[in-house]
């Protein structure tokens, strides 16, 4: 009979630590709206943690759009914060970021309708970021009113990477494989605000399409083939007050 007994030369071999993980965040601005429920079909498809940053006005803004924040809100996938609720008095970026005590008053209203459970936040039009380990304004003008919202609690999380799509027709600028490769590019030469973790940013509206939707899907299958890569909420980032 042969006995099965542990081979002494690889038992002895310390075990092999796993490659260090590095973080992605997907995050989707601007729903609920047209293109809500294709990403949430294919983020429940794909059992993925996405991160959604919603206007509070598009909630209401009539009842289909009421359904879709219901969807978001029972998805198990998704978490919601706050990207204020008017968006920035209709993209009126520049007369709005002017005034604190508006831009503070709107993201408010925002937490208050909503009861959003999170302080986090991300400003309409502005890549700006307010943690406990960064502060970035892209654009100085709208740095008093970026104060302001972190004085009064909120967290904020801007972006290292965008999947553009054009204004007119909705449709992506890159495809999934394309998105992953830049990525992939900016973890590797470490041109994101932390080090192994970047934050992507997407709108729902450009998913509507079925066609779109797919590249969604195939940059999702490719970050998971990648077994260094995993996907995280937005609210595990290093460095946000809670
Ligand atoms: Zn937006």
């Amino acid at each position: 009979m042969k006995l099965l007994l542990p081979d002494s030369t690889t038992a002895k071999k310390p075990v092999q630590k796993p490659a260090r993980k590095k973080t992605i965040y997907i995050t989707f601005d601007d729903g609920p709206n047209k293109g809500t429920s294709s990403v949430l079909r294919v983020v429940q498809e794909e059992q993925m943690p996405v991160s959604f940053f919603v206007v509070g006005e598009h909630v209401y803004g009539s009842k289909w759009q009421q359904q879709q924040w219901d969807s978001l809100q029972q998805c198990p996938y998704a978490e919601i914060y706050n990207h204020s609720y008017t968006h920035a008095q209709h993209n009126r970026f520049a007369v709005f970021y002017k005034s604190d005590s508006t831009v503070v008053a709107d993201f408010k209203r925002c937490q208050d309708s909503l009861q959003l459970t999170t302080t986090i936040a991300r400003t309409p039009g502005r890549n700006i970021w307010r943690t406990l380990m960064i502060t970035a304004t892209d654009i100085a003008q709208s740095k008093t009113a970026a104060d302001s919202l972190y004085a009064k609690g909120f967290t904020i999380v801007g972006w290292d990477a965008e999947w553009f799509y054009t204004g007119d027709s909705l449709k992506l600028k890159q495809s999934g494989e394309e998105m992953f490769q830049q990525i992939d590019s900016m973890l590797t030469h470490q041109k994101t605000k932390t080090p192994g973790h970047i934050v992507l940013l997407t709108h729902d509206q450009s998913f509507a399409d079925s066609v779109d939707a797919a590249q969604l899907q195939r940059f999702m299958r490719l970050v998971k083939e990648k077994s260094e890569y995993g996907v995280e909420f937005v609210s595990r980032y290093p460095g946000l007050k809670q």
